[in-house]
């Protein structure tokens, strides 16, 4: 039987990308999303909305009001509860936290909030939430029926599936089977641009560099090691297909992080442990030269400059000025501070009408989880 310390990487959350490809394994890396999926869950747990702003209190109201009418005839309540998954007969098991777990008679509601943007997958193939159900059906005996619900207030999506008892057996092969394949000595690698962005072994993985570097060489001509054709000799300049250049934006997302954390890896062993990377030399920026303090810059050098030479030297942005009016502004007005902004300059003739402004177009990814 695999201990839980053994097992601990695999958790119900990694499951969907284990599934995909074998060898995954969450770097754990935090990002700005994570961070605001925490402070949400914290915040949806406590019913605390202190430090929200407009859009994240409008989530997690969502998530509180949904909570509180499905509360109102049931028996037992958990909240970020803890539940050991067993997967095969002979008690393996992972663990995981439920966000919420209310026990109305012998009917459970399994409830995971995902204030993310990203989609998720529907509730009844959800290995993330049916790794939940099984763990729930196990801890509580008398149960016989659950509904499993995920919540994502940003995308104004409730899923919810219907399990028995009995659908936990499938529920557990599925489990093994994924978490089997995931133990074999050598894996069936597959890369893809969901899962190896966030995989701890992107940096060494050979079947993701296969897949990726040949990219690299196309714009690297310095590069002669590796032989494989581009993407069936695709060249993006070439490509009229929008589904064939958004495969290949996904690609360089993937490229992109794989550069970045090569990047970060060599800095650590330059830098930490005076390692030399053949090719590079270890240098500092310069500090920062800004000016956090323009009145004080002002006072101080007020024997040297006019009023004018000085403004002639400053440079405002109107994402500063936005930012500015923001702070002064009540709650629920904040959001308009840009267009006041915006309006009052145009109206003093400096700034240039909307329809005159530049509209350089640009492609941003969709935002996901
Ligand atoms: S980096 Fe490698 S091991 Fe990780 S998910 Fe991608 S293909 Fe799988």
């Amino acid at each position: 039987m695999s201990s839980p310390e053994e097992h601990h990487e695999l958790g119900p959350s990694t499951l969907k990308y284990v599934e995909i490809c074998p060898g995954y394994r969450s770097s754990n890396e935090t990002n700005k999303f994570a961070e605001e999926g925490t402070m949400l869950h914290s915040a949806a747990e406590t019913g605390k909305l202190d430090g929200l702003n407009d859009e994240q209190v409008r989530c997690v109201r969502t998530v509180l009001d949904y909570v509180k009418k499905i509360s109102t005839d049931a028996d037992e309540i958990h909240k970020e509860m803890r539940v050991k998954v067993v997967y095969r007969e002979d008690g393996s098991s992972i663990f995981g936290t439920v966000d919420l777990v209310i026990i109305v008679g012998t009917h459970a509601f399994i409830i995971d909030y995902k204030f993310g943007y990203g989609e998720v997958d529907d509730a009844d193939i959800n290995i993330q939430i049916q790794a939940y159900a099984k763990g729930i059906f196990d801890k509580f005996s008398d149960l016989k029926t659950a509904t499993t619900v995920l919540l994502i207030p940003r995308r104004d999506e409730l899923l919810e599936a219907e399990y028995t008892r009995e659908d936990m057996e499938d529920v557990g092969m599925r489990l093994d089977l994924i978490i089997t394949k995931a133990e074999e000595e050598t894996p069936d690698l597959r890369p893809n641009t969901e899962g190896c962005r966030f995989c701890k072994h992107r940096l060494t993985c050979q079947a993701l560099s296969d897949k990726l570097l040949p990219i690299a060489k196309k714009y690297e001509k310095s590069v002669d090691d590796f032989q494989t054709v581009l993407w069936h000799n695709y060249d993006p300049a070439q490509v009229e297909d929008p589904d064939v250049i958004g495969k290949m934006l996904n690609v360089a997302s993937v490229l992109d992080r794989w550069a970045g954390a090569a990047k970060k890896q060599a800095l650590k062993l330059a830098e930490e442990e005076g390692r030399e990377i053949p090719g590079y030399d270890l240098r500092w920026r310069t500090p920062s030269t800004k000016i956090e303090n323009a009145q004080e810059a002002y006072d101080t050098l007020a024997h040297l400059l006019t009023p004018e030479e000085f403004m002639e030297a400053s440079n405002v942005t109107l994402a500063q000025l936005s930012k500015a009016l923001g702070k002064k502004l009540p709650r629920g007005e904040k959001k308009n501070a840009r267009g006041t902004i915006e309006i009052a300059l145009e109206e003093a003739g400096m700034l240039a009408a909307e329809e005159d402004r530049d509209r350089t177009p640009y492609l941003k990814k969709a935002k996901k989880l």
